[in-house]
């Protein structure tokens, strides 16, 4: 039995029009807690999409009134920070990019003391969880109550079959830290295809995480980023429908 319904996220992974964003989240948000978005990404190779930037912030703020749907995005940088809240988006992911560094962390958590935010923390790309651990004590030292981890798998060589392999494993330290911190999977980082996502998703559930953030997107094939990994909207909501709590 499931202790509490759990928390629901979707969206894209990123988007390159206005038009992406409503035509997911018109098609979602009565079955979402939340609604994410990519506008910055920190892409590995420089020729890849970068996102739409800053650009894409008033049209998040607009579908966040109009759908009455949280909104979450990737911070990276204080400036990140600084224009997201000046649209009305108050709800921050920390990349497993950013994470790594301290002083990455160390400069957002600066730029958010005293403002009420959400934030959600990704574990390091790499599978050093005191990395994670230490991330999350930032937040919580600058007086954070809103916080969450989220769980999107490590790089790993020897992995064939998962994009960044579960290691499930990794999340006891995580719980037996921060009991109360609510823990949410994100199967679509962890898989890197869309056909792994039910599997993992119930595994998720089954460990007792709390939640799931599923890359959601209107039409996955025109997407400018982890385009074979994402779900569209009908995918999404079968995927949902099908999990056992
Ligand atoms: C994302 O959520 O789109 C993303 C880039 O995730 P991660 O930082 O986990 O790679
Ligand atoms: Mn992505």
């Amino acid at each position: 039995m499931y202790k509490q319904k759990p928390i629901i996220i979707a969206g894209p992974c990123s988007i390159s029009s206005k038009k992406e964003i409503d035509n997911t989240i018109k098609n979602i948000y009565q079955e979402i807690d939340y609604f994410r978005c990519g506008i910055w990404k920190a892409r590995t190779n420089i020729n890849d999409f970068k996102g739409i930037g800053k650009t894409g912030l008033s049209w998040l703020s607009e579908s966040q009134k109009k759908y009455k749907t949280p909104i979450a995005i990737e911070v990276g940088t204080p400036k990140h920070v600084e224009q997201a809240l000046q649209n009305n988006i108050t709800i921050f992911w920390i990349g497993a990019r950013t994470t790594v560094n301290p002083f990455y962390v160390q400069e957002i958590c600066n730029s958010i003391r005293g403002v009420d935010v959400e934030i959600w923390i990704k574990n390091p790309i790499h599978a050093d969880v005191n990395l994670w651990i230490g991330a999350i004590e930032r937040f919580k030292r600058i007086g954070i109550k809103k916080l969450k981890a989220v769980h999107r798998g490590f790089f790993s060589l020897e992995e064939k079959k998962y994009r960044n392999p579960p290691m499930w494993d990794l999340i006891k330290p995580i719980q037996k830290k921060f009991p109360n911190l609510k823990i949410i999977c994100d199967p679509s980082h962890i898989g890197g295809e869309k056909s792994l996502l039910q599997s993992i998703s119930q595994k998720a559930i089954n460990f007792g995480l709390d939640g799931l953030m599923i890359e959601t997107h209107s039409y996955p094939k025109n997407a400018l980023s982890d385009s074979k990994q994402q779900v569209n909207c009908s995918e999404f909501k079968n995927l949902i429908k099908n999990l056992n709590f």
